[in-house]
C-alpha cells in the first residue's frame, strides 16, 4: 500500500488567541486533486501554508507522502521539498529574466548543475507555452504569462503535490483561462494536487474532492457535482449561491 501524498489527521492552529484551524483532518490519495474553497477568512491559505511547511501549527500530525512532520528540522526540509506552492501574486524576481527565475533555487538552493536547469526550464517553458518568453523580465509579461512562468517555476523541483493559492484571483477575466488550462494539463498527467479556488468550472471537470471551509474547519467534503449541485450545509449552500 502506497502512502498518501497528504495525510492531515486533527490539526488545530491558532495565531494567539485566534483559533484559525480547528481539527482538520484530510487525506489526498496520490495523482488526486482537491478543491479547497470557502469564505474568505476560512483558513484556506493558513491550511495550505501547514502543508508546505510555511506555517507550523500547534496540535495535530502532518505527512506527504509517507513522511511525518515530527519536528526534525530534516523532516520539515523533506517536507518543503516534497511540495510547491503556486501563490496568487506570482511572487517571480523583477530582476530576473524568465530563464533565471526558473533556475536560480534549483541551481542555487538546490546545487543542480546549470546545464541541467537550464534544459529543464525550456522544457517546462514550452509545456506552459512560453518558450518565446524566456529571456523577458517578469515586468513585460501579462498576469497570466507571469502566472504560467510561477508554475513553470515551481515545478522545477518535481514536488510531489502541488499547492495553488487562489492562482486566478489576480488575473484579468481574459487571461484565466490560460491558467486553468495549465493546470488541468498538469491534473491529467496525474499530478497530486490541492487547488483554493471558486473556479467552479475548473472544480467540475478536475477535483476528485470538493473540501468546503468556514471558519477554520471542515464541513463539508465531496464530490464537486454533489457539492455544487445539492450542497448539504445551509453554510456551504450560501457558499454555492454568491458564487454561482
Ligand atoms: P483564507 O485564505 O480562507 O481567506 P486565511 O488562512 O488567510 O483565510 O486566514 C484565516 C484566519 O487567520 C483569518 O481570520 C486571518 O485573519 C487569520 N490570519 C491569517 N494569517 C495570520 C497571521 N499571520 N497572523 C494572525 N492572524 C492571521
Ligand atoms: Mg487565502
Amino acid at each position: 500500500m502506497s502512502a498518501l501524498a497528504v495525510e492531515i489527521s486533527g490539526l488545530n492552529k491558532w495565531f494567539g488567541p485566534h483559533h484559525v484551524l480547528r481539527d482538520v483532518s484530510l487525506g489526498l490519495g496520490a495523482g488526486e486533486k482537491l478543491v479547497l474553497c470557502g469564505p474568505s477568512g476560512s483558513g484556506k491559505s493558513t491550511l495550505i501554508r501547514c502543508i508546505n511547511g510555511l506555517e507550523t501549527f500547534q496540535e495535530g500530525a502532518l505527512s506527504l507522502c509517507g513522511r511525518s512532520l515530527d519536528g526534525s528540522a530534516a523532516a520539515l526540509r523533506e517536507i518543503r521539498a516534497m511540495s510547491g506552492m503556486v501563490f496568487q501574486s506570482f511572487n517571480l524576481f523583477p530582476h530576473l529574466t524568465v530563464l533565471e527565475n526558473l533556475c536560480i533555487g534549483p541551481v542555487h538552493g538546490r546545487g543542480m548543475a546549470r546545464a541541467e536547469a537550464v534544459a529543464r526550464a525550456r522544457d517546462l517553458l514550452e509545456r506552459v507555452r512560453l518558450s518565446d518568453q524566456i529571456a523577458k523580465y517578469p515586468g513585460q509579461l501579462s498576469g497570466g504569462q507571469a502566472q504560467r512562468v510561477a508554475i513553470a517555476r515551481t515545478l522545477m523541483l518535481e514536488p510531489r503535490v502541488l499547492l495553488f493559492d487562489e492562482p486566478t484571483s489576480a488575473l484579468d477575466p481574459e487571461m484565466i483561462h490560460e491558467v486553468l488550462e495549465v493546470m488541468e494539463e498538469l491534473a491529467i498527467g496525474g499530478q497530486s494536487m490541492i487547488v483554493v479556488t471558486h473556479e467552479m468550472g475548473f472544480a467540475r471537470r478536475v477535483a476528485d474532492l470538493v473540501v468546503f471551509m468556514d471558519a477554520g474547519e471542515i464541513i463539508e467534503a465531496t464530490d464537486p457535482e454533489s457539492f455544487f449541485r445539492a450542497p448539504r450545509t445551509p453554510r456551504a449552500a450560501e457558499f454555492v449561491r454568491q458564487i454561482s
